[in-house]
């Protein structure tokens, strides 16, 4: 197992000051190693999940401060280059994480040099953020959670809504995410599922950790005093041009969570919970912002997270950068990935998603070994 920085990196390396997980903690649980603190409720900071994924890695040999600088075909496997020399395999899988890099659109180039522009990979806390109001954009986890922290701050705080995933925290006295598991939600398979692509790339849900267990949806947001303005289009004259039409994506969020929570409730085999009120629609949401007049002095891109396979030289990314792969056996003979949305299952890309995973993949993968090896 090799690794470019320390075991955890991305946890240690690439997170905000107080991110806890969306996750409860008997949830976040790794094969063999359950949670057994005293607050399985509760959610772990990014140092509890350090912590974690060392007392898994304990057993496990890895070679860390090891970056894969490239992978090649050769004859009967793979070839793998790294600081500390070359390796050849047979069998290669890639667990290298589905977020390495923000996406952040384009026309981030064409803005004012006078706004300072951060990824939540800057991002740290609200502090270290020059005075002045700041324009968040994107709307899933990562968006509403630094939105909801920096107007805490006393910033005027803008958020750029395009589509999204709403929950509330708690659904009849449950972590929400409770009824994602116990419901089969989260167990359902990459091979059952209707439109396959689209449940790639769905956003994350509008969920935080917080021990109130608060929902932070935006009704919640727009009651702290957050102004929502739709999905970020274009720049033009200096300007920021958002999509109208908000009252669609908010009827589009409220109808899927009422679809799901009536799938909660048809599992449970009980009448209907309680429900959220409907998305409020802001009155008249503006749908332009001019960047030059000092209003917006920082903007944090919450526009989502991508992989990064720059080392990766065997031909198996299609066009918009993302593996080809069945159930995590990608285009290549002897090589699988680990880690990536909806790879065998919905909850492929959650810590407790692995198991089910990676037992299924080894599978694959101790199958076309022996295959090859009795040709
Ligand atoms: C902001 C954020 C919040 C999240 N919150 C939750 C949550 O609440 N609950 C939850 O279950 N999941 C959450 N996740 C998903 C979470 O990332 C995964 O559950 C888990 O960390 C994935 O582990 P991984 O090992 O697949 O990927 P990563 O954690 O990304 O690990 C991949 C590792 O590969 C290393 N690597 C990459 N390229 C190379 C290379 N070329 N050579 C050597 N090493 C390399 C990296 O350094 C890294 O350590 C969150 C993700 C993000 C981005």
């Amino acid at each position: 197992m090799l690794e470019r920085g320390e075991v955890a990196n991305s946890w240690r390396t690439e997170r905000w000051d107080s991110l806890r997980l969306l996750t409860p903690n008997w949830q976040s649980r790794l094969p063999g190693l359950a949670y057994d603190g005293a607050d399985p409720d509760g959610y772990m900071s990014s140092a509890d999940v350090v912590e974690l994924v060392g007392r898994f890695a304990e057993r496990t040999p890895v070679r860390t401060q090891t970056n894969v600088a490239s992978v090649r075909r050769v004859d009967g496997g793979y070839r793998l280059t790294t600081e500390h020399g070359e390796l050849e395999a047979r069998t290669v899988v890639i667990a290298s994480g589905a977020c390495n890099r923000p996406s952040v659109p384009t026309f981030a180039e064409a803005l004012p040099a006078g706004i300072d522009q951060l990824t939540p990979f800057d991002y740290r806390n609200p502090e270290s953020l020059a005075d002045g109001g700041v324009l968040v954009v994107g709307a899933s986890a990562t968006g509403v959670q630094l939105a909801a922290e920096i107007r805490q701050s006393g910033r005027p705080v803008t958020l750029s809504v395009g589509e999204h995933v709403r929950l509330p925290r708690v659904y009849r006295g449950r972590d929400v995410l409770w009824w994602m598991d116990a419901s089969g939600v989260w167990d359902e398979r990459y091979d059952e599922l209707e439109d396959l692509v689209r449940a790639r790339s769905l956003p994350s849900p509008q969920l935080v950790g917080t021990p109130e267990r608060t929902t932070l949806d935006l009704n919640a947001l727009t009651a702290a005093g957050v102004d929502l303005v739709g999905r970020w289009a274009a720049v033009r004259d200096g300007r920021a041009l958002f999509s109208g039409g908000l009252r669609n994506v908010f009827a589009l969020a409220d109808l899927k969570l009422e679809r799901l929570l009536d799938l909660f409730d048809e599992w449970a085999g009980t009448d209907g919970g309680e429900r959220l009120a409907p998305t409020e629609v802001p009155k008249s949401p503006r749908l332009a912002l001019d960047l030059g007049r000092g209003e917006v002095r920082t903007i944090v891109w919450a526009t989502g997270y991508r992989p990064d396979y720059g080392w990766l030289e065997v031909p198996v990314l299609d066009a918009k950068g993302q593996l080809r792969h069945d159930g995590g056996a990608v285009d290549s003979p002897g090589l699988y990935a680990l880690g990536l949305p909806v790879l065998r299952r919905r909850k492929s890309t959650f810590i407790h998603g692995i198991e089910d995973d990676a037992r299924e993949v080894v599978e694959l993968l101790a199958g076309d070994v022996q295959e090859r090896g009795s040709t």
